[in-house]
């Protein structure tokens, strides 16, 4: 029953987030509302959660992020401050193609599209204008 609690608290931390946190953050957010839970704890139910498909992770740089948004989709990612965007993109490419071509074995496609996100791209749309 207890295990099973803190589940469901680290479900709802990632599912109810667009920032895509990664387990650090995530353990901090359960930290609020089981007082001694561990990082160990954190780690295994991300685990678990995204075995069974409730949650995904990727990578970012070095570090592993969890998203709660398990359609296929893929991400803007500003170079300014890192944030990360959803979009409705879809991983299309030919999985077969890849096989035979390339004799290698996809699991996964991650993908971001680099640039500024509003608030800073805004910055350099203002400065155009005044000229
Ligand atoms: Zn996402």
């Amino acid at each position: 029953m207890r295990f099973s609690y803190q589940r469901e608290v680290i479900k709802n931390i990632v599912c109810s987030t667009k920032s895509h946190p990664n387990a650090d953050w995530v353990f901090n957010e359960a930290k609020k509302k089981i007082k001694n839970i561990s990082l160990g704890t954190v780690y295994r139910n991300l685990k678990i959660l995204e075995s069974n498909g409730t949650i995904k992770s990727f990578h970012d740089s070095s570090q592993v992020r969890y998203d709660g948004n398990v359609e296929d989709h893929h991400h803007l990612k500003c170079i300014e401050c890192g944030i990360l965007i959803d979009t409705d993109i879809k991983s299309d490419y030919d999985r077969e193609k890849i096989i035979k071509n390339y004799e290698f074995e996809p699991n996964d496609i991650e993908f971001f599209i680099i640039g500024k996100c509003k608030k800073h791209k805004t910055q350099t749309t203002k400065k155009n204008k005044e000229l």
